[in-house]
């Protein structure tokens, strides 16, 4: 028996698509060129590669393909977008307003500007892991210059209001930035119609390559000035130097050409698959959905259990699907995940969670198998349990 366990982890990354990879391939060897070579076929053939992927992104989300800067992947747009605005706008003001359940490259580029003297209020966010927008209206000052809130979250896959939030940000002229890793290529988005000025982006979560990534940087009503934060040859119109990394972008372009091809049926397929999870395992007493119901990823289906210890649950879990858990999300620490924190739950049932991340490459047959081994897991470790308290 040596068969893997089934991949249920797909907030965490996902694997490349093979025609993604087939795009990707020929740009490694046969059209290797730089794109800033301006003399010769090489270096055109691998911007006219580079452009269409701008074109691609662009469309994606309603923009103009001059305003798609590349980036190593979300990480690194979400310090761009947040440490770029500070520098250039902080002698307007110096307030910036997040959420507590964004991913840490959205905290921690906040926290280190609070060392350099920024204020940062940190929104709380509602039971089923909304933010409040009476609580947002309040938050604004005179002096705040940015608004970062996540598109879709990577833990409990839930869905913020990004439309009002634009709108309320557009009517006080203050920037608003998105990190829609994990919305791009699975939700519906429109720069316009939700009024995002930033967005970062990355292909990894959508079928592409890891490391590469994009930052969508407003051009027009109103133009973003962004403070560079990587220093070079002045590649991303002085954004972001670095040679572009033409097999990863065109992997890029192709893996959200392909998801937006899909997204329609895929949404409902995804839907249908966590649903089905969701009946199973809702079957059993003290299983809580960490979420909003509806308004949430597709794919991602997010519980806490009662009863269990949370790392003899993932250990359990282990050899026969691949989780992760809200404790140990970031790996290397095991304190409790600071989104279902922010939720309000005890240190149990923040501790006991499981997040099942389901994909493009699953099948119903896989989350049957799943739902069952999750369900006979919690069972003997409950059962284990009450025999150590003496049976009660
Ligand atoms: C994965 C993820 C990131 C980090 O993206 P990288 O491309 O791996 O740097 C940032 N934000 C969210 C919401 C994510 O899910």
């Amino acid at each position: 028996m040596s068969q893997r366990p089934i991949y249920l982890d797909c907030q965490a990354t996902t694997p490349v698509d093979e025609r993604v990879l087939a795009a990707m391939l020929p740009f490694f060897t046969e059209h290797f060129g730089n794109p800033s070579s301006i003399s010769h076929v090489y270096g055109w053939e691998a911007e006219a590669a580079v452009k269409q992927t701008r074109e691609i992104l662009a469309a994606a989300i309603n923009a103009t393909p001059e305003e798609i800067v590349f980036t190593s992947g979300a990480t690194e747009a979400n310090n761009l977008a947040i440490k770029g605005v500070a520098e250039a706008y902080f002698q307007k003001g110096q307030h910036i307003i997040t959420v507590a359940t964004e991913h840490s490259a959205v905290l921690d580029p906040c926290k280190y500007l609070k060392t350099l003297g920024f204020e940062i209020t940190f929104l709380s966010v509602q039971k089923d892991g909304l933010i409040d927008l009476t609580e947002l209206e309040k938050a604004f000052r005179p002096e705040t210059i940015l608004v970062s809130v996540m598109a879709a979250n990577n833990e409990i896959g839930v869905l913020q209001p990004l439309a009002e939030i634009g709108a309320m940000c557009r009517e006080r002229n203050v920037l608003f930035h998105t990190d829609a890793a994990q919305a791009i290529g699975k939700i519906p988005l429109d720069v316009q119609a939700l009024k995002i000025d930033l967005m970062s982006l990355t292909a990894h979560k959508v079928y592409g390559a890891k490391g590469i990534g994009a930052l969508y940087v407003r051009r027009r009503n109103p133009r973003v000035q962004l403070a560079p934060q990587q220093h070079g040859g002045g590649h991303e119109r002085g954004m972001r130097s670095g040679t572009l990394y033409t097999p990863q972008i065109v992997g890029f372009g192709k893996a959200v050409e392909i998801a937006l091809q899909e997204q329609v049926a895929e949404t409902e397929r995804l839907t249908q698959l966590r649903q089905r999870l969701w009946e199973q395992l809702s079957q059993v007493e003290g299983i809580h959905l960490n979420g909003h119901p509806t308004q949430r990823l597709p794919g991602n289906l997010n519980i806490s259990v009662e009863g269990v210890d949370g790392s003899a649950l993932l250990l359990g879990l282990q050899p026969v699907m691949a989780v992760s858990s809200g404790s140990a999300c970031s790996s290397a620490t095991t304190a409790p995940s600071h989104v279902l924190t922010a939720l309000g739950h005890t240190e149990q049932l923040a501790y006991a969670s499981i997040r099942f991340g389901i994909g493009r490459f699953n099948t119903a047959e896989e989350i049957d198998k799943v739902a069952q081994h999750t369900i006979a897991t919690i069972q003997s470790l409950r059962k284990q349990d009450s025999f150590a308290m003496g049976n009660r």
